[in-house]
């Protein structure tokens, strides 16, 4: 493929960062947009010598103009800690970064794809799930600053596509995790990481019989590649998930025997509207990206659990 010159929003955020790197190892002509909110400089300033590398200091909700041919809008943050810290902000974030993001889209004529999530799917009542899920998200409570403010940008991309026929992709993240995750999150996997790294209690929320599917980030970032690069028909959405589910208790223990931690379960409230179960049903990324994930949760706890040796 010629040299693309990409925008990715959320550039020095956990997965916009990987991103970043992968964009400029293909050879293409990155600019990274960022405010720094839950990102980190730090997490992209290995690129900061490279000449197709921009890194720009900007909030998604002003509008940004660019001549680009593609557009990653990232640009969120996503652990329930730091999206409910302000959640008019988040939502505004998700909201107008979309709009604004999908104008310069409309206006250039670039392809781009947004990324949304499996909390569309709110406290599912279908398991797995399945991208024709309508799910089940309660609209006033304190996750719906997020979660209503995914579905609507996925609402907003629909639209310019209907109505303006911008070209759209739109991927459904589940649960990802691995090295730049910022470590004073709040998400569970950081969260034990560094807890078990420290010898501190591990904070289990509720009983500890929910589950997740953890993803480690390099699947994702091909999934999001591949998903760029469908033909225009193609635009999701799509679920991009590791179906392989585990409760917290689970990944508890595999984290405690992987750094071979003296560290013990604590029990603490379980948040409001925290959801039971979740894991992708990921047939149309099969069939239509031919992607699967590769790294299944003990190799990727591992490579994360060295990174996060150092913030210790
Ligand atoms: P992250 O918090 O590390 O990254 C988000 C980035 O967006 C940060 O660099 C942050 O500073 C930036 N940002 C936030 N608000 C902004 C604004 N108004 N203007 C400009 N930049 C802003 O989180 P992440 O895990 O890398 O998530 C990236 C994207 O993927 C988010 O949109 C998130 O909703 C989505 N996602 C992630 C997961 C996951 O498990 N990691 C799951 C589902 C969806
Ligand atoms: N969780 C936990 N202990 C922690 C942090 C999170 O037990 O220290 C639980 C949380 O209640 C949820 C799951 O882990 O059931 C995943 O939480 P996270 O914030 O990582 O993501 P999300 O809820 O958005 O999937």
């Amino acid at each position: 493929m010629r040299k693309q010159r990409v925008l990715v929003t959320g550039g020095a955020g956990f997965l916009g960062s990987h991103l970043c790197d992968r964009l400029l190892k293909d050879g293409h002509d990155v600019i990274c947009v960022d405010n720094y909110f839950t990102g980190a400089k730090q997490n992209v300033v290995h690129l900061l010598d490279n000449p197709y590398f921009e890194l720009v200091r900007h909030d998604v909700i002003t509008p940004f103009y660019a001549e680009v041919d593609q557009i990653f809008n990232l640009a969120c943050p996503a652990s329930p800690i730091h999206y409910q810290h302000n959640p008019i902000k988040t939502i505004k974030t998700s909201v107008m970064g979309a709009i604004n993001m999908l104008g310069l889209a409309k206006r250039v004529g670039a392809k781009i794809l947004q990324a949304s999530t499996s909390e569309v799917y709110g406290d599912p009542n279908i398991h797995p799930q399945p991208e024709s899920y309508w799910g089940n998200v309660n609209p006033n409570g304190i996750r719906s600053c997020y979660d209503e403010g995914k579905r609507c940008a996925e609402t907003l991309f629909m639209d310019y596509h209907r109505q303006n026929n911008v070209k759209i992709k739109i991927i459904r993240i589940f649960n990802t995790y691995g090295p730049r995750m910022n470590p004073n999150d709040g998400r569970v996997v950081s969260n034990f990481i560094m807890q078990a790294l420290r010898g501190e209690n591990i904070t289990i929320y509720g009983n500890g019989e929910q589950t997740r599917s953890f993803q480690y980030c390099d699947d994702l970032i091909e999934g999001m590649i591949r998903t760029m690069a469908t033909d225009e028909d193609f635009i999701g959405p799509v679920n991009l998930g590791n179906p392989n589910e585990f409760t917290m208790l689970e990944l508890a223990q595999k984290v405690i025997e992987l750094t071979n931690s003296k560290s013990e379960l604590v029990f603490e409230p379980l948040p409001q509207d925290d959801p039971k179960q979740r894991q992708p049903n990921i047939d149309l990324a099969k069939s239509k990206l031919d992607w699967e994930p590769k790294v299944q949760l003990e190799e990727g706890l591992k490579k994360t659990i060295e990174y996060f040796k150092d913030f210790v």
